[in-house]
């Protein structure tokens, strides 16, 4: 049972400046607060308070730490505010205390792995002080060993929320002992019929082989000793209940096939003597093949390091050997807290080693931590530095690169969410698809049947999921416009010789010219032909290997049919925005309701031209290449981007007057310059609008404000 003395004398045995003041007054407040409440087992409820405490120094934790775990329970358990905690003990313990409350918050109730990886990683993420995880772990690992007076139901949720998540992290942490415990009290719960079988049988071998394990120990203090290896002590233990009976999971074998249940362990004073040490034990008995491991020259991610090696007794028996200095003993046991000493020297970061494993940089040997918060900036700086941890609505958690955005998120749900995503719902509020989404975000996505992807999307997602079904989806919607396109691009040939497609595109024909041009289809040869990859006249010389000129003239031949296409049949539709295969020519960018012409560009499609444009005189010279082109009917969300430029008079207010005119009309104004000189000015305005109709009802009330000398259309140069 601890005591606020034994307490206070922790906190001083690792640090002698420890602020006793601050900890008997965290104590008496917490006495206070919890006054009256008893845990479940009958005890007083700061019993509780005080043991979390009490681990937390035994962590080595500093003063902050320690006062943070006799108050972790008052702003979640009593009326106290976080507030009142930040004045009575400062930003610092209260920040923990908040810390605590906040995950203690959450229910991590999952036993999916691929889940639990992620609640672990978003709790971690959450934090922002590394404190916060260990008074949370002393305080999981003080009721997981006070589980026993809960009901059922609630044990096997904590105790399987104990081994997917605490656990887990106390391994990462380094923090053996912790996780040991943790481990073993939730098999305990989880599955008791096994846990008292295992532990029943391990007491049973632990006698039986005590004689065993102490003949085991003398050889080996003896033959160190004569080969003149120095070492601070042999240790000998019984491997851990859960150890044993996941081992027995694992490789599918009954209890009494464990053998190597015992230990060893070798504590030297150098690395050398660890290296020395393994040689006398592999000489003394036969070592295991396959089982060395060498952890000292390649440690773990959490910095374990240790020599293993299994031999087998001269009984027969084999038993693990674990040989390790003095220092790597305190960092395999206690983890981050064998490395938490409050001395000079910041933390460097080697921005080289930033990808590598986080704890790797945290636990380095060299590298003493001075301020917790600093050291829980490099945690959260390494730890999974290009992920961000989000929910759906109903508590999934989704992984997600950095910078991942609403479209992300929803391809990571299904394809068809991706596609046909319009927005999201980020923490109930609707936000921009292009979002940028943050750890611990809930995010509801927002879809609209029919919908469908924009090649503009492939400008902010980051997931190579999002990026790749928008692409085939893209790659999918074009293919169709250019065989949409090469057959008109081909019909538009046939009529240049009075051919008619019946006549001409027989499949037998189809079929041989689709293999000449070492394409699958009649289609991807209309494709090949819309691409600009393959020309309509090639295709049509092929399919009618005659002199076609001749025909031109006016003679017919065989069995070819006359037949008059419909004029709309060969018109282009053009959309709104650019696509690949049909675009809007930059010189004069025509807006739907305008006169427009089209010209069969060498490979990139048909640009499309305002009639007005002044271009669109060069494309009469070369008539073969001119294509009717119609506005398609379908109204685009996007609208259409202009710019007008506005001379005026320069008077005060002219700018607003102008701007409320424009945004009176519904439009969306993108950018706007004013430049005056000598009573003169001019606006340049970039606006969106709709259509030519919306582009003339801006023009007319622009040019009614009193003071507009004229509005003209800009167009962009060449
Ligand atoms: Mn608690």
């Amino acid at each position: 049972m601890s005591s606020l003395d034994t307490l206070i004398d922790k906190a001083r045995a690792s640090n002698p400046h420890a602020d006793t003041d601050l900890l008997r007054r965290a104590y008496d407040f917490s006495a206070a607060e919890h006054a009256g409440q008893k845990r479940r087992s009958g005890e007083p409820y700061l019993v509780h308070p005080l043991e979390v405490a009490s681990l937390v120094a035994d962590m080595r934790l500093d003063d902050v730490a320690i006062a943070a775990g006799l108050l972790h329970d008052v702003v979640e358990d009593t009326l106290t505010t976080i507030e009142r905690v930040r004045d009575l003990f400062g930003p610092d313990v209260a920040h923990v205390v908040e810390g605590v409350t906040k995950i203690s918050s959450i229910s991590f109730s999952t036993s999916e792995e691929r889940q639990a990886e992620n609640f672990r990683k978003m709790l971690l993420a959450m934090v922002d002080d590394i404190r916060v995880i260990l008074v949370k772990l002393a305080d999981r690992l003080h009721n997981m060993r006070t589980l026993d007076h809960l009901a059922e139901a609630r044990r096997l949720i904590i105790a399987q929320e104990t081994l997917d998540i605490y656990a887990p992290i106390a391994h990462r942490l380094g923090m053996r002992k912790v996780k040991d415990e943790l481990e073993d009290l939730a098999f305990k719960h989880l599955d008791p019929k096994s846990y008292e079988t295992t532990r029943a049988w391990v007491e049973r071998r632990r006698k039986a082989t005590r004689k065993a394990v102490q003949g085991l120990r003398e050889t080996l203090e003896r033959t160190l000793a004569e080969a003149g290896v120095p070492f601070a002590r042999i240790e000998s233990r019984i491997k851990r209940l859960y150890g044993i009976h996941r081992k027995i999971k694992r490789q599918r074998i009954p209890l009494e096939q464990v053998y190597d249940l015992v230990a060893l362990r070798v504590i030297t004073t150098s690395v050398h003597d660890c290296y020395a040490a393994l040689g006398v034990i592999h000489q003394t008995w036969s070592p295991v093949p396959g089982r060395f491991k060498d952890f000292i020259a390649m440690p773990q991610a959490n910095r374990y390091q240790s020599l293993h090696t299994s031999v087998v007794s001269d009984g027969g028996v084999p038993f693990e050997v674990q040989i390790r200095t003095e220092e790597m003993h305190e960092v395999a046991e206690n983890g981050i807290a064998a490395h938490w000493k409050y001395k000079e020297g910041r933390v460097g970061v080697d921005p080289d080693e930033e990808h590598f494993a986080w704890l790797r940089q945290l636990l380095e040997f060299q590298q003493e931590l001075r301020d917790p918060g600093e050291f829980i900036h490099d945690l959260k700086v390494n730890l999974y530095p290009d992920e961000v941890y989000t929910f759906t609505p109903r508590g999934e958690v989704k992984a997600l690169p950095r910078g991942a955005t609403p479209i992300d998120f929803a391809y990571s749900v299904h394809t068809d969410v991706g596609h046909q995503c319009v927005g999201a719902r980020v923490n109930g509020r609707m936000v921009p698809v292009r979002t940028r989404l943050a750890s611990g975000d809930i995010v509801e996505v927002v879809t609209a049947p029919g919908h469908t992807p924009s090649r503009d999307w492939l400008n902010f997602v980051v997931t190579s999921r999002a990026r790749n079904r928008i692409k085939h989806f893209i790659h999918a919607e074009e293919k169709l416009r250019a065989v949409e396109l090469g057959r008109k691009l081909f019909d538009k040939e046939l009529r240049r010789f009075n051919l008619s497609a019946r006549s001409v595109l027989v499949p037998e024909a189809v079929g041989r010219v689709a293999e000449e041009f070492k394409v699958a289809r009649g289609d991807d040869l209309f494709a090949a032909i819309g691409y600009g990859k393959v020309q309509a006249r090639s295709v049509l010389d092929k399919l009618v290997p005659s002199d076609l000129d001749e025909q031109a003239g006016g003679r017919s031949i065989g069995t070819v049919v006359r037949r008059v296409l419909r004029p709309s049949e060969d018109k282009v539709k053009v959309r709104g925005f650019d696509d690949l295969m049909v675009f809007r020519a930059r010189c004069c960018s025509p807006i739907r309701g305008e006169k427009i012409v089209g010209y069969v560009t060498r490979g990139k499609g048909v640009s499309v031209h305002a009639a007005r444009c002044r271009n669109v005189l060069n494309l009469l010279y070369d008539p073969e290449r001119r294509i009717d082109v119609v506005w398609d009917k379908q109204a685009d969300e996007e609208g259409f981007v202009v710019q007008l430029g506005i001379q005026v008079e320069d008077r005060q207010g002219m700018l607003a007057d102008v701007t409320s005119k424009i945004a009176g009309l519904r439009t969306n104004v993108l950018k706007i310059e004013a430049t005056s000189s000598d009573h003169h000015g001019r606006i340049n305005v970039t606006i969106e609008i709709a259509d030519l109709k919306h582009l003339q009802r801006i023009v007319k009330v622009v040019r009614a404000v009193a003071g507009v000398l004229e509005v003209e259309r800009v167009m962009s140069a060449g």
